[in-house]
């Protein structure tokens, strides 16, 4: 089936208070990576219109926070069913202005109802806990309480995915939000929004703005009525923006860069690995925060390991999402394909061999080779081995000690995501002891599914995302001890 791009309105405007307004500060070109050319435009919002997207969020807090966890679930779960209809619509918005292929569009749909779901079914399941009290007759209980207005702002490599993560746990917590989506992105979470509000989420539960991005985040930490920060993005902006929020102790939860090394260790089989993890690496052109990036192959299956990936990364077909048999779409924008040649020529400067790929495709639009770049030694300075690379290219290096595989992977300023290929227990334990990730996956990829928390480490961020746990991250543990009066 093919996308109908028809369907897709790659405009967006901000809603603040339950109406759809424009920017005071002008508007911005909204470009499809896969054509570079522009598609529509997003409103940037003005200083006054981000202090009203403020107030409509804190006027909406006391009823949307009375209103029963069920009831907000049933929004939730309202919203979820609504994208699934309007999934041809939703899929198409996501193909233009992010340049995925048709699958890799399709595929993060299908993760946004389920996010959204999820969250409508446990809005009503967040209980407090009660625990004994410490005198005779008496009982202490913890209570999850919503914190208030909160900000979200999200990255644009997965639009629906991360607009549900952060607003279906927001909401299902009693929260209410102004959303800072991505500019490079700006109509799928305009969908989302009009989806929640058609799904009855009443006026002010939900903000969503644009603008320029130092500027929104300065005004929405600068307000003491925002009580929470929920950012997915780069490290470099996750950093800026804890800093914004600490004046104020904005409560911050920050998902931030990965940098995925992959171990394959002597017992792993070769071709199972490039099976398993080749989709993860090429998928949304490598632009995700868990994409393997860096793969450590033991010395003994070194030469087929190259070889294998080699060929699998040279089957892919590059294109516009809309073109029948792609399966590679395009990176963001031309920044992005100038970092992935920067890193290339790096790494042969440092002695890598670039087996295939390696340079921009010669096409309209934004597009860089599947790229494979072997032999740097594991204690290379080569800044492909440090830097996220973003996109559909990854390193291959030889080791012949479990300690230098687990060194080496350690060595990447992140700590996130992790792939592990073995069927040795002894191998499993230790590595999922000593390396630095916090989402290991061992013989299988590790997704991040609306049912499980997920969090990053160091550089790739703190706090947690999905599952009850993100839920709670909304909200404030209130502790109350009581002794019966005698009346
Ligand atoms: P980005 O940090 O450039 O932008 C993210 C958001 O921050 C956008 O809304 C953007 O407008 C805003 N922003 C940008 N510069 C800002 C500034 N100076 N001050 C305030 N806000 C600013 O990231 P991106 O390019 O959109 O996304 C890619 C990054 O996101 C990668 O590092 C990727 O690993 C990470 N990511 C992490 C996760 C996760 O779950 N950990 C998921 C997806 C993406």
């Amino acid at each position: 089936m093919s996308v109908d791009i028809a369907l897709a309105r790659p405009d967006a405007d901000l809603f603040i208070n339950g109406t759809w307004t424009r920017g005071d500060a002008g508007s911005q070109d909204v470009v499809d990576p896969g054509t570079g050319k522009v598609i529509g435009q997003v409103s940037l919002a003005g200083e006054d219109q981000l202090d009203a997207a403020v107030a409509a969020a804190k006027a909406a807090f006391p009823a949307w926070s009375a209103t029963l966890p069920a009831a907000r679930g049933d929004v939730l779960k309202k919203a979820a069913s609504l994208l699934a209809e309007h999934i041809e619509e939703a899929a198409a918005t996501i193909l233009l202005e992010t340049g995925k292929t048709e699958a890799d569009a399709r595929g993060e749909i299908v993760r946004s109802i389920d996010t959204l779901q999820w969250n409508g079914e446990h809005a009503g399941r967040i209980a407090a806990t009660t625990f004994p009290g410490a005198a005779p007759g008496s009982r202490r209980q913890s209570i999850p309480t919503p914190l208030g207005p909160v900000a979200v702002i999200t990255a644009w490599n997965f639009p629906a995915v991360l607009a549900t993560r952060k607003l279906g746990a927001a909401l299902a917590a009693g929260c209410t939000v102004v959303f800072k989506a991505a500019e490079f992105a700006p109509a799928t979470a305009r969908l989302i929004v009009e989806l929640l509000t058609e799904a009855g989420l009443p006026a002010g539960v939900v903000n969503l703005v644009f603008g320029e991005p130092t500027g929104v985040s300065a005004r929405l930490t600068a307000s003491t009525d925002i009580k929470a920060l929920s950012f997915t993005g780069s490290t470099a902006v996750g950093k800026i923006l804890a800093a914004q929020a600490a004046p104020n102790l904005i409560r911050t939860v920050m998902e931030l860069g990965g940098h995925a090394p992959v171990l394959v260790t002597d017992t792993a089989d070769v071709d199972q690995v490039i099976a398993t993890t080749a989709g993860a690496k090429f998928g949304s052109a490598g632009q995700s925060c868990v994409a393997p990036s860096r793969y450590y192959v033991h010395e003994s299956r070194y030469d087929e390991f190259v070889e294998k990936l080699t060929a699998r990364a040279a089957l892919y077909v590059l294109g516009h999402g809309t073109e029948e048999g792609v399966t590679l779409g395009a990176v963001a924008h031309q920044g992005r394909v100038d970092a992935l040649f920067r890193l290339t020529q790096d790494a042969v400067a440092h002695g890598a061999t670039v087996t295939t790929g390696g340079k921009q495709v010669d096409r309209d639009g934004f597009y860089f080779e599947p790229t494979i770049v072997a032999g740097l030694p594991l204690d290379s300075d080569a800044e492909i081995l440090s830097e996220e690379p973003f996109g559909p290219i990854a390193t291959v290096s030889s080791y012949s000690t479990l300690d230098e595989a687990i060194e080496a992977a350690n060595r990447a300023p992140y700590s996130f995501a992790a792939y592990v290929f073995t069927t040795s227990l002894r191998v499993r334990d230790e590595t999922v002891k000593r390396l630095n990730a916090s989402n290991i996956g061992i013989n299988q990829l590790a997704p991040s599914l609306p049912d499980v928390p997920l969090g990053g480490l160091g550089n790739s961020g703190y706090g947690y995302e999905g599952g009850t746990e993100g839920i709670l991250a909304f909200t404030q543990l209130r502790l109350v001890s009581e002794t019966p009066g005698s009346a």
